[in-house]
């Protein structure tokens, strides 16, 4: 086995042979052995000469590439083109877009619109739910969308208790502090397009991703107390100036909220709210997984391939959205 990369263009050189790129494609998919996708006989017999394995079950689909089965399937793009793509959206923390993948690789934006958002895809089991959170737990919402980016924060906080909050999308988002050595961790949720929302969906999200009687940390919002007396309600009270009291606050999750939109502002033309979900699992992710080395983020992604499948279809909602994005 040669050496690991550990950069991009490490892992552009390492991946071009396409032996090197078969070897650790089967691997992520198959960590426990090869066995037919179709029917899980493991006795398959492998065709050195097309990178394929034949099943000796009769039935449909008996032979299988290393692509069956995971977000590559159907896709006649090389392995190392979808292992770039993993690599970069693994590591990039400003994101790329497709019109720049799309000049790094030589194939076209449209292509490449639908390589990373398989990939995005996956990057949503990469970060798994991992069981709830506990200890300490900050809570906050904020609207994306709009022209509220450019807007001085206080302004726009205003605008989203407002009609103009109808016309961006409402994220929930959890942040477990972390404790003894321990990194702060997120949970993202689209909860609807307005703020009226709020006490629908906010509530439902955290008692399903947070362990009763953890510590919430947010601001005053009045849906909050509902949370009473399951969990530690702890709150400060924005709209009167009080951002921080001792330690109860939710600054980590508002660091989140500058990081992810600025990230939103600075690399993608626009993000439509049908495909904001797949942004949000990705700026999560990396997040989450930031003390990791590159290649650990790459691993860990690339090990979430399987058992996706993403059609143009379905991804966009409509069959000729190449331009969305
Ligand atoms: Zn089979």
């Amino acid at each position: 086995m040669k050496r690991e990369p550990k950069t991009l263009m490490e892992a552009i050189k390492y991946f071009a042979d396409p032996d090197v790129a078969f070897e650790a494609a089967k691997d992520f998919v198959y960590p426990n052995g090869v066995h037919c996708p179709t029917c899980g006989r493991t006795d398959v017999r492998f065709i050195a000469t097309r990178r394929m394995w034949e099943c000796k079950e009769k039935h449909p689909r008996k032979q299988f590439s290393v692509k069956v089965g995971t977000i590559m399937e159907d896709s006649a793009l090389g392995l190392d083109i979808w292992f770039a793509a993993i690599w970069t959206i693994a590591n990039d923390k400003n994101g790329i877009s497709s019109y720049e993948f799309a000049r790094m690789t030589g194939i076209t934006q449209k292509s490449a619109w639908h390589v990373l958002h398989r990939v995005r895809l996956a990057m949503k089991v990469a970060g798994g739910s991992g069981g709830k959170l506990d200890g300490t737990v900050e809570t906050d919402e904020t609207y994306i969308g709009g022209k509220a980016r450019n807007m001085h924060k206080a302004k726009r906080k205003a605008m989203d208790r407002g009609d103009h909050a109808r016309r961006k999308v409402g994220v929930a988002g959890l942040l477990k502090r972390g404790s003894d050595g321990a990194l702060s961790h997120v949970r993202l949720n689209i909860m609807g397009d307005h703020a009226l929302n709020a006490t629908g969906a906010v509530l439902p999200f955290i008692r399903k991703n947070v362990e009763p009687g953890s510590e919430i940390m947010g601001d005053s919002l009045p849906a909050y107390t509902g949370l009473r007396p399951d969990y530690l309600l702890e709150t400060v009270n924005h709209a009167a100036e009080e951002y921080v009291r001792g330690r109860v606050h939710n600054n980590g999750m508002e660091n989140f909220w500058s990081l992810l939109k600025r990230s939103l502002g600075g690399t993608y033309v626009s993000v439509e709210p049908f495909h904001l979900a797949r942004y949000l699992d990705e700026q999560a992710f990396r997040f989450n997984e930031r003390k990791g080395t590159d290649g650990d983020r790459f691993r860990k992604l690339a090990s979430s391939i399987t058992g996706l499948r993403l059609t143009w279809k379905e991804l966009t909602g409509y069959e000729d959205a190449g331009q969305a994005v």
